[in-house]
């Protein structure tokens, strides 16, 4: 038994995490009268989602046209062919519907002359199967987009009566012997009380782990903790060499500047001045798909042409636009440039270089939002009681590549696409068997552990020195012995970390050194993962490229990475395969072609 006392709830569902993901799922089991929990370790609206710009992708045809196929076919190219194409078919199909709820929902997005919902074009957003222009597919509520959708979720979710536990820090899964997913455990960091949450399903929106990086355009709270409780639960994660860096980070802070600056006309130069990405990618030049502007920065920056002292830098310049279209269409980023970078964007060019972003990867899942495992044979064996939503999740429709505006667009769809399938399978009030203990205890257990951690090396200090691994030896351009030294040297952290980590606070109330401790133990697995699994890859393909090994293997490795934690330094690896075939005959299933724009 353990010393601490827990308070009990029963619910059907319970969803951790209150971005657009956890939100949008929230809301859906909500309106169905299952009893919902929201669990968060933020305040809903400060979750990263709020910080989203851009904007959220559908084929609206409201500035041109369009057709949601081309837009299925383009996330499967913009994936390298590792997307899952039922899913994109989903996603891609749903996305029309999704954005008119969204607007009924009262998102005030951008409006054209005619009152239609404004749309931007998006890097590796084109017409006519890639042979057309580019598309104009970005949905915007000026650059503030996700702001919009979560301000207006979040009301939704209180109108329809969901209980949000607020402030509350999800610890573990609670599951059972047969490997179900039975509740979740959780911290109230205000009165540091422990809760139990037993629900008929458990779905994880938590959100990526960019923090496992130095650089990150992703919130300090983006640590991954809902793929490391999935670790601990002894499931594996998917795809996690697949990193997403952003072209536009701010020299120096990493602040985002949104791709949407490029959709409305913005261009990059190097210390000549060239439009370097005209020779890159000569049709869509600097609204190329993010890998490839990230590759192309780094290739300028690598043979001298970067800018500023140290010639590690771009420009990005927006001053031709002129201050009435920033001002209507990229205030927010604007305002970044003068307070990150000390710019004045409508007259001189922002210094920007690639910045973690995005995680591909994360917790293997059907397009139902249902996670999955590979058991008994069985790549898509269903974990009973447990989903996962958002960038958390790994569906995949993003598969190596991540398109800009497909987030969104992926919480909402499959954020509603949970709820749906959780009224399906879940009938309210249905009773709760008896739980079992030994995941509970094992949690405590490492609660304790690290609440009482006694050595001298503080929570930051080791935490900088993962990010600074994961930054130098797994970045845009990756090789073999780079990352067969950054995973000694990443073992080294987390010898550390088990052996000498100090924290000095020992109360449960607002006690933040152990909640950044938690944090840090849950990206510590997740880096390890992500360097184990590229270097293990040996090929290139969308975001994971490889000096040594610059083709892409379709042969080999066009397949899954799937990867349990066995131990504090151990990974075991094992693949799925990629679902080729869409859903249904709608579309036709594109077969893998080089990947050129
Ligand atoms: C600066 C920036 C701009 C972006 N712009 C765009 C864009 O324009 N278009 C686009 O499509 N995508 C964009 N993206 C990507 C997209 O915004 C994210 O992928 C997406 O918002 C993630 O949403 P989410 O709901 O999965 O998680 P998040 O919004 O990150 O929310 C995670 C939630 O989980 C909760 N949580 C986490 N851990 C715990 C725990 N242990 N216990 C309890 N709760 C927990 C948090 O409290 C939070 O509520 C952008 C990303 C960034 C960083």
């Amino acid at each position: 038994m353990s010393a601490y006392e827990i308070v009990h709830h029963e619910y059907d569902a319970v969803v951790v995490g209150a971005g657009g993901a956890g939100l949008r799922a929230t809301l859906g089991l909500a309106e169905t009268g299952l009893k919902t929990a929201n669990i968060t370790k933020v305040f809903p609206t400060r979750s990263h989602t709020v910080a989203a710009q851009g904007g959220i992708s559908a084929a609206l045809a409201n500035m041109g046209r369009d057709d949601w196929r081309w837009h299925f076919y383009d996330t499967v190219k913009g994936s390298d062919w590792l997307g899952d194409q039922d899913a994109i078919q989903y996603m891609t199909r749903e996305a029309i519907p999704a954005i008119i709820e969204l607007e009924h929902y009262g998102v005030p997005f951008s409006r054209t002359p005619e009152g239609k919902i404004y749309q931007r074009p998006f890097g590796g957003m084109t017409t006519e199967f890639g042979k057309g222009p580019p598309a104009q597919r970005t949905c915007a509520a000026a650059d503030r987009t996700g702001h919009a959708m979560l301000h207006t979720l979040y009301q939704q979710s209180l109108k329809c009566k969901a209980q949000f536990f607020i402030e509350y820090f999800a610890l573990d899964l609670l599951m059972d012997e047969d490997g179900s997913c039975k509740g979740v455990l959780a911290w109230d960091l205000a009165t540091g009380q422990l809760h139990r949450f037993r629900a008929h399903m458990v779905i994880l929106a938590t959100g990526g782990y960019g923090r496992a990086f130095f650089s990150a355009t992703s919130a300090h709270t983006c640590t991954g903790d809902g793929n490391a409780m999935v670790l601990r639960a002894g499931l594996p994660l998917q795809d996690l060499e697949f990193v997403q860096f952003h072209p536009t980070g701010i020299y120096g802070s990493g602040c985002l500047i949104t791709e949407g600056a490029r959709g409305e006309g913005g261009y990059l130069t190097n210390a000549k001045g060239e439009r370097f990405m005209e020779r890159y990618a000569p049709s869509v030049k600097d609204l190329a798909p993010r890998d490839m502007v990230s590759r192309a920065m780094s290739t300028e920056i690598r043979e001298g042409r970067g800018v500023g002292s140290e010639k590690d830098h771009i420009h990005l310049h927006l001053e031709h636009l002129g201050p009435d279209v920033l001002h209507k269409r990229l205030p927010g980023i604007t305002e970044s440039a003068k307070i990150f970078a000390g710019v004045d964007a409508t007259k001189e060019p922002i210094p920007v270089v690639p910045t973690v972003h995005y995680n591909m990867g994360g917790i293997p899942t059907l397009y139902t939002g249902e996670a999955v495992t590979l058991k008994n044979g069985n790549p898509d064996a269903v974990v009973p009681g447990l989903m996962a939503v958002g960038e958390a999740a790994c569906v995949s429709v993003h598969g190596a590549n991540r398109l800009g505006s497909n987030s969104l667009l992926d919480l909402v769809v499959f954020g509603r696409a949970a709820a749906l399938r959780t009224a399906e399978l879940i009938k309210p009030a249905t009773p709760h068997k008896k739980i079992p203990g030994a995941s509970e205890e094992q949690s405590l257990a490492r609660l304790d552990r690290l609440r009482n951690a006694k050595g001298k090396a503080p929570t930051a200090t080791i935490r900088l020195a993962m990010q600074k691994t994961m930054q130098k030896h797994c970045a845009v351009f990756r090789d073999g012995p780079l990352m067969q030294e950054g995973i000694q040297e990443l073992k080294g952290v987390i010898d550390e970390f088990t052996n000498d980590l100090g924290v000095t606070d020992r109360s449960l109330v607002w006690n933040s050194d152990l909640v950044e401790s938690l944090e840090l133990d849950n990206l510590l697995g997740q880096a390890l993962i992500t360097i184990v699994c590229a270097e293990n890859r040996k090929e290139s393909r969308g975001a994971h490229a490889r000096d040594d090994i610059k083709d892409r293997d379709d042969r080999n490795w066009l397949k899954h990475t799937i990867a349990w934690r066995t131990g504090a330094k151990d990974v075991k690896i094992d693949f799925r395969p990629v679902h080729m075939n869409p859903l249904d005959a709608e579309v036709d299933h594109i077969p893998p072609v080089a990947r050129k724009y």
